[in-house]
């Protein structure tokens, strides 16, 4: 399969899209394809616009030039149509940002009582599924200070899965969790990539990368420098700045 292409049917497109922080051009001709059921993993230092590219994806970021469909629609600007596509974009960030002050299971439920116009019934039996898949079905009534950060980042999944998304973005899940809890995030996200869900993940774990990606883009300074398979991209990186960070980083 050639690499920079996906052989899948595309659900995320992004077409030259350029933004700018101020004088920092952070987002420098993005193009990128991500096919229905791929997993695509985003690796690159510190500072390269990983986390701009998630942000700019969900439209927590605007964009100055370029387009972004998702599913073949744009992301509108405001508005409720935007909540409601948004909500097609499930997000799990570092930080496990679960409500302090709710249950678990509420966490769980409210999105999609409020989007997708749920019954808190409904609601909350797919709630207990998803945390059931997740291993926390245990800790439903507690509040998210009670649990392990693992935990709490594992209901952080179910409750983005509870809306249903087409696609999951995940901005670097487990580089805020203790060492012994990182495996237990990774394994929920590789049986997430084994049931097809489409996924974008920014990670320095590589070895979920070489398990889990069937592609790796390589991002620095702003710009994809290569897009390649996990086989190709450990073994036979192409450009000097793929092999420096791999050079650091292995
Ligand atoms: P990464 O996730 O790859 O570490 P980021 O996307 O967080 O990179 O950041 C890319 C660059 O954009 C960095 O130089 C960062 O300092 C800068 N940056 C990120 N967010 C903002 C912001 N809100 N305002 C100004 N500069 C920002
Ligand atoms: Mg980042």
């Amino acid at each position: 399969m050639p690499s920079d292409t996906t052989t899948h049917e595309p659900l995320v497109v992004l077409t030259d899209v350029n933004k700018h922080f101020g004088q920092l051009h952070v987002l420098q001709d993005i193009n990128l394809t991500v096919g229905r059921g791929e997993v695509v993993v985003v690796i690159g230092p510190s500072g390269s616009g990983k986390s701009t590219l998630c942000r700019t994806i969900n439209r927590l970021e605007t964009y100055e030039s370029g387009s972004i469909t998702i599913d073949g629609q744009p992301l509108p600007e405001e508005g409720k149509e935007l909540a409601r596509l948004r909500a097609d974009v499930g997000m799990v960030f570092q930080s496990f940002n679960l409500f302090a002050h709710k249950t678990i299971l509420d966490n769980v439920t409210l999105g999609p009582m409020k989007v997708r116009k749920k019954s808190k019934a409904d609601a909350q039996q797919r709630a207990r599924e998803l945390l059931t898949r997740v291993g926390v079905e245990a800790q439903a009534d507690k509040y998210p200070a009670q649990l392990s950060g693992g935990q709490q980042q594992r209901v952080a999944i179910a409750r983005s899965l509870a809306m249903d998304p087409k696609v999951m973005l995940f901005d670097e899940p487990t580089s805020a969790l203790d060492p012994e809890m990182i495996n237990e995030v990774l394994d929920v996200m590789t049986q997430l990539a084994q049931t097809g869900m489409t996924m974008i993940v920014v990670t320095h774990e590589m070895g979920f990368a070489r398990r889990a990606a069937d592609r790796v883009v390589f991002m620095s300074d702003g710009q994809i420098v290569e897009t390649a398979t996990p086989e190709e991209f450990f073994t036979n990186p192409r450009s000097d700045r793929a092999k420096d960070f791999l050079g650091k980083i292995l």
